[in-house]
């Protein structure tokens, strides 16, 4: 179905990076926003987080950031990286996946993202293997925010992830 992610994890440490390499996997698109970062504060880059992304990188993977968030935000994040950086992905809807993502084959990308109704939709429709992680924080200051959890709420129940029922 187009919404179930491959997997789901708490966060992206669990993630099995070594074995989706031997499965073939050669590009990580991560979102940024509750996936690696903090959403809506001044970007903090922890040396945990840049061992990790390193840690990925080092399976031989190309790594690209992929958000939804302004040129602005992606940039102050990005600039710490090496990593090629999208920003205004307008993830779920086509468009940018099939800009930005031609010259690679659709069916070994991994996305990696903390929401069903941008990154495991986008991800999916775009043919990739997608991964959902639990958001870092939970957001309800903004009136759409509280609209998109409760759809988001919506499509994890009938995707039957309950609270904790992680993949192993
Ligand atoms: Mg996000």
């Amino acid at each position: 179905m187009f919404w179930k992610p491959n997997e789901y994890h708490k966060n992206v440490s669990t993630i099995n990076w070594e074995k989706l390499k031997q499965q073939g996997f050669n590009v990580v698109v991560f979102d940024i926003d509750n996936t690696l970062d903090l959403p809506d504060k001044e970007t903090i880059i922890t040396k945990e987080l840049l061992d990790y992304i390193d840690k990925v990188n080092s399976f031989g993977f190309e790594i690209i950031f992929f958000s939804n968030n302004t040129q602005e935000r992606v940039d102050s994040f990005g600039k710490h990286f090496k990593h090629q950086c999208i920003a205004n992905a307008k993830k779920p809807f086509r468009k940018n996946y099939k800009k930005f993502f031609v010259d690679r084959e659709a069916d070994k990308i991994v996305f990696v993202g903390d929401k069903i109704v941008t990154d495991v939709i986008g991800g999916n429709l775009h043919g990739g293997y997608t991964i959902l992680v639990d958001p870092l924080t939970l957001q309800k200051k903004y009136w759409y925010t509280k609209v998109m959890t409760f759809v988001e709420n919506f499509f994890r129940k009938v995707s039957c992830f309950e609270k904790g029922n992680y993949y192993e």
